[in-house]
């Protein structure tokens, strides 16, 4: 009437997932009995199906928690929910299985699974069973003890069996020993090991099976239990499971009929005590105050209720004693580490996508038009200078040209056509050099460097997934997006290779800009001669050494000159060493190689740096601060103009292609994909990965079912007080 059980059945199920600690265990039924004692048959009696693994190869390797759900049978027809289902709670994928053969099947392949070196593991299986032919019961199926171990089973399996029994017979549980009628019960390994742990038999029953193999007279003997007295008695059964064949022609005969394992059986218990042998175990006639004798799985079903039920509503006041302590500890960790704020995986995953999006926003001020510019401008004016070091600073005529622009009365026009179409030369250098690529590239570049940062800073180092998934998407966008870009601004300055028109005020800012690279790379050049300085010892020890190396290299170009002009010659065989070789004026030993090199780079930046000033005085000189028109005179100015309108241009359709692009699509993006694109599992899972909030979570949720734990014992404490003074007085 209470439905005590199956409530405490439900309360059960939620406290194993808070925690397998003895304390919160409520009772269940454990079926211990060694192999082929007909433990197989017996539940598949009590749940009417054949469901267990079958076969030779110790097909039991794992505890199975079979939790019994009475479904009443008018609710289940209604709907679309099948009449008979199982469950496996910790595999939700499966879902409602209605086949008992695929349960059979899934438990075989999850027994299977245990790697056959462990032979058995403590790992339960959980399959629930909901059919309106089963009572409210919870039954816990072992492996079968085995007696001697053979070939194929190792001596350490049979100890790993008895402790796997020995954790699960513990209180409060109900031990349901199986012995079969035919083997003595003295070698009832299940009987042995549930008196040890309950010497009075308070909470054993005993289970005779194959009650057909043996005499009557001997069976009602056993069942008596006068040798191995058990307070809660043995029940007789004869459950020979139909054989497969048999059992598949009776589901054909019946249409699929549910339980036709049950009503086999009892075909067959009917027979058996109520035919020919039905005085011996009748109860009928039997005196007052002697022991009656228990027969059949149906008297075995209602007796397990009974016990379960008794033991279930013993353990009520212990279980919600423990479940107050345990909550109580859980609210105060609750109070203490987390100042009691909730939280859920959903809000978790929200604000990490928040922080996110507003780092990414922050960042997004390094992308600013004059920042993008600068940058751009840096990387034009390094090109700009490998032009003027290419086209200028290593032509001996340079100097030339400093001297020229010097001369006020030279005008523009006059100056040498082979200036104006350097200068032309540079330009075009300058202009067609893949700018709207490389500028592209390197911006690209920058966002996905802002993306790598803000993707593995906290709290993503703990979601890598999600990471990956960031950054994949974003240089996905970037892809997408690049070669419009650098298509687009390679177009916008394309005038630009034309022709390129400067204004005064343009003209002043180039020049200056070129002063100052100028001023850079003296400056460069100056530090790297005062390297070598020091490394030579001293400015004088650097003068001769670099006269030592100018003398060397005059030899050298001179033993040149004499070679080409020999080239062709014929010369008489052994004289050619005397006809090109000059003897070397110099003392070949005064300095090393490494001395030497050195020497000649000295030379080399010493000679640059001449030139460099040189042209430093010609960029300040009056002539190159007239304007524009003195250009040829003055290229590094001209150009330092074209990078400046390179960089803006640039810039500009970098802003409107690719920045404007990204920054709109990013967040949305991380909307779609990250917030929006993950099922309610996902997020769970991506909250749980940072250890933190899985902490937090756990705490929150075993409050949380604690908490209702708590309120269904209450409930039921007080249904139980109304209860009994009824009961008293019936
Ligand atoms: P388990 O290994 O303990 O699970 O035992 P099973 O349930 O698989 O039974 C072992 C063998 O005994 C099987 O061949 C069953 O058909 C047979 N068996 C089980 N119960 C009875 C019974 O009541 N009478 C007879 N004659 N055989 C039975």
């Amino acid at each position: 009437l209470l439905q005590l059980t199956r409530k405490l059945i439900e309360i059960r199920s939620v406290l194993l997932s808070v925690d397998q600690s003895d304390a919160l265990k409520l009772p269940s039924i454990v079926v211990i009995g060694s192999q082929s004692s007909g433990k197989s048959s017996v539940l598949e009696a009590i749940v009417g199906h054949e469901f267990l693994p079958k076969g030779d190869n110790m097909v039991t390797r794992r505890p199975i928690e079979l939790t019994l759900i009475h479904t009443p049978s008018n609710a289940a027809s209604s709907s679309t929910t099948p009449a008979e289902y199982g469950v496996f709670p910790n595999l939700p994928g499966l879902g409602k299985i209605s086949s008992f053969s695929t349960i059979q099947k899934t438990l075989t392949d999850l027994n299977l699974a245990v790697p056959p070196e462990m032979a058995v593991s403590d790992d339960p299986i959980h399959l629930q069973i909901h059919s309106p032919h089963v009572p409210d019961l919870t039954l816990i199926d072992l492996p079968g003890y085995i007696q001697i171990s053979s070939m194929d089973q190792p001596e350490q399996l049979k100890d790993k069996i008895n402790s796997l029994c020995d954790k699960y017979i513990r209180e409060p549980n109900i031990i349901l020993a199986v012995c079969a009628a035919d083997v003595d019960l003295a070698n009832s390994p299940a009987l042995r090991a549930s008196r040890r742990v309950d010497p009075l038999g308070t909470r054993t029953i005993g289970v005779i099976t194959k009650m057909d193999l043996v005499k009557p007279e001997n069976g009602v003997q056993i069942l008596r239990g006068e040798r191995y007295p058990l307070h809660l008695g043995y029940v007789g059964v004869v459950c020979k499971a139909p054989a497969a064949g048999v059992s598949g022609l009776l589901r054909n005969i019946r249409g699929g009929e549910a339980n036709n394992v049950t009503n086999a059986v009892i075909r067959r218990e009917e027979e058996f005590f109520g035919g020919e042998n039905a005085r011996l175990f009748s109860n009928k006639g039997r005196a007052v105050g002697e022991k009656r004798l228990l027969v059949g799985t149906d008297t075995l079903r209602r007796r397990l209720m009974d016990v379960l039920e008794t033991s279930m509503s013993g353990s009520l006041n212990g279980i919600t004693n423990a479940v107050q302590l345990e909550l109580e500890e859980a609210s105060y960790q609750f109070k203490v580490q987390y100042n009691d704020r909730r939280i859920t995986a959903e809000s978790y995953v929200a604000e990490a996508v928040d922080a996110l999006k507003s780092k990414f926003k922050e960042y997004t001020t390094h992308f600013s038009k004059p920042a993008v510019r600068s940058k751009l401008k840096d990387m034009l004016d390094n090109r700009l200078m490998d032009i003027l070091e290419q086209l200028y600073w290593n032509d001996p005529r340079t100097a030339e040209l400093s001297k020229l622009a010097e001369d006020r009365k030279l005008a523009p026009e006059e100056l040498d056509s082979y200036w104006k179409y350097k200068l032309e030369t540079a330009s075009s250098m300058l202009t067609k050099s893949g700018v709207g690529r490389d500028s592209t590239n390197l911006v690209a570049d920058g966002l996905r460097g802002l993306i790598d940062n803000i993707a593995q800073a906290e709290p993503f180092t703990f979601h890598p997934d999600a990471t990956t998934r960031i950054v994949d998407f974003s240089h996905a966008i970037l892809r997408e997006r690049m070669g419009m870009t650098a298509d687009q601004v390679e177009n916008c300055i394309k005038p630009y290779k034309y022709e390129v028109e400067v204004d005064d005020r343009e003209w002043a800012l180039g020049r200056e800009r070129a002063e100052e690279k100028f001023g850079e790379e003296m400056g460069r050049a100056e530090l790297k001669l005062g390297e070598i300085r020091k490394r030579v010892g001293g400015g004088r020890k650097l003068g001769s050494l670099i006269r030592h190396v100018e003398e060397l290299e005059r030899w050298e170009d001179e033993t040149r000159r004499r070679r080409v002009s020999n080239l062709g010659r014929v010369v008489p065989e052994g004289d050619e060493a005397d006809e090109t070789h000059v003897d070397t004026p110099l003392d070949a030993y005064k300095y090393s190689p490494a001395q030497v090199i050195d020497g000649r780079h000295a030379l080399l930046l010493s000679n640059r740096l001449t030139l460099l000033r040189l042209r430093q005085n010609a960029l300040k000189s009056k002539r190159c601060r007239m304007g524009p028109d003195q250009s040829a005179f003055c290229p590094e100015a001209f150009l330092a103009v074209v990078a400046d309108k390179l960089a803006y241009t640039s810039t500009m359709f970098i802003n409107i292609e690719l920045l404007e692009q990204f920054f709109y699509q990013f967040p949305r993006e991380i909307d779609s994909r990250i917030l929006y694109d993950l099922d309610r599992s996902e997020i769970a899972k991506f909250a749980r990965e940072n250890p933190k909030i899985r902490k937090h979570l756990d705490l929150q949720d075993r409050k949380d079912k604690l908490e209702q734990v708590m309120r269904s014992l209450q409930g039921l404490v007080n249904l139980q007080k109304e209860a009994q003074p009824a009961q008293s007085r019936r």
